[in-house]
């Protein structure tokens, strides 16, 4: 992420632009753009992935000219600080990049409601976004969201069965499922359902769970125990509310915050594990049968973050990725990132890309100067 942004210092452009004004008749100008930092810019992150969160948010700050202070989770200090200090040791100047840990309720906070901050940029839970925007209405910074999802992944039914099955497995269990992007909504086409939910399940069943420091451990605990009971209360929640546990559905042993990877059939969708992100090592899998439906049914969420999309038709893929509202769709492949891609979410997912060149807009002013001849 350092490198990619690195290039794009020196390379942020302005234009020259030829004027009209059409009601000054004669009249010569020379006009162009400037494409200026913001200024000082308030970073809150989240701790599913602590050091690759602040790379992502540190490099197109610090190459389009802004200074940071960087709010890393309660939870995960700790490489954000040695960061700072790697960062400090690299000779950026004192004050340009400042790491702050504290909790979201004081330091995040304050932070977003601080009228010297010209900018938040923030990731983490939609409900949380909510309160940033509602502090940063105070001076009217500028506000980017990167927040929630309960992304599509589907199955059509020409689709290469062990590459879909491996990948539908892996778009939920990957950091167990604490992924804003998660695959956790699996629409299967009719003919493949039963062959696809028993080969995620036996995927599932597969993993073996246990300390990350244990050699052979495939997944690890969840984040805390908070995070524990919030996924196991969807659990809870998706068997009452009558859908069926093909593997998984509880806690794993009596120590620590494991949760066993789980796949539901057969929940409503407008129950709580079909709408709400759980975000854990939870799928809930569906049958669809007809391809000029399953757009509506992929897109029947508030969010809008990420998407799959599985078969050897080049043409299906690309129709129906045109008609997803995700600002990420992945064709016969799922959380492939590079600094090169935007990355961003539709709806209640956010406001705003990072990476790409896009993410220099959403830090940088543009300036318009305007010279008469
Ligand atoms: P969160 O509450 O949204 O926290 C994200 C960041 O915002 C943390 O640094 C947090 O500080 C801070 N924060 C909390 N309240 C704040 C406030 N009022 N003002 C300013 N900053 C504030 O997420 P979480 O508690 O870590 O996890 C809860 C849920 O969020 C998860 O279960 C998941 O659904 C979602 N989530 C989404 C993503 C994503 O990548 N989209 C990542 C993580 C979590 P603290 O250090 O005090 O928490
Ligand atoms: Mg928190």
């Amino acid at each position: 992420m350092f490198h990619y942004m690195a290039g794009w210092a020196t390379k942020i452009e302005g234009n020259t632009i030829t004027l009209s004004v059409p009601y000054m008749p004669g009249a010569g100008f020379h006009a162009y753009t400037l494409r200026e930092p913001i200024g000082v810019i308030a970073q809150i992150i989240p701790w599913n992935f602590p050091l690759l969160m602040a790379a992502w948010k540190l490099a197109p700050a610090l190459a389009t000219g802004n200074t940071v202070i960087l709010k890393p989770a309660e939870q995960t200090p700790l490489t954000a600080l040695r960061l700072a200090e790697l960062i400090a040791e690299a000779g950026i100047p004192d004050g340009v990049v400042n790491v702050l840990p504290g909790y979201g309720e004081s330091a995040g906070a304050a932070l977003a409601a601080h009228d010297d901050v010209d900018k938040v940029a923030f990731t983490g839970s939609t409900e949380v976004g909510k309160l940033i925007v509602q502090a940063a209405a105070g001076n009217l910074k500028k506000v980017t969201l990167e927040l929630g999802g309960k992304s599509p992944n589907i199955v059509l039914d020409d689709a290469d069965p062990d590459i879909a099955i491996q990948g539908a497995a892996n778009a939920i269990f990957f950091n167990h499922g604490q992924c804003c992007v998660a695959g956790s909504r699996l629409f299967i086409q009719e003919d493949r359902f039963d062959q696809v939910v028993e080969g995620v399940a036996g995927i599932a069943r597969g993993i073996k769970l246990g300390p990350g420091l244990e050699p052979g451990t495939q997944m690890g605990p969840l984040v805390s125990d908070e995070q524990l009971q919030r996924v196991t209360g969807y659990l809870d929640s998706g068997r009452d509310e009558g859908a069926h546990t093909v593997v998984g559905g509880s806690r794993h042993g009596e120590q620590g915050y494991f949760v066993q990877p789980t796949v539901l059939i057969g929940a409503h969708p407008s129950t709580k594990v079909v709408r709400e992100e759980i975000f854990g090592p939870v799928v809930v899998a569906s049958p669809f049968s007809d391809l000029d439906q399953i757009a509506a049914e992929a897109n029947d969420t508030t969010y809008g973050l990420g998407a799959g999309i599985w078969t050897r038709d080049i043409s299906k893929a690309h129709a129906l990725a045109s008609r997803i509202r995700a600002g990420t769709v992945w064709i016969n492949c799922y959380n492939v990132f590079d600094a090169a891609l935007p990355f961003g979410g539709y709806k209640q997912s956010g406001w705003g890309r990072e990476m790409g060149h896009e993410v220099l807009e959403a830090y940088t002013e543009v300036k318009a100067v305007c010279t008469q001849l």
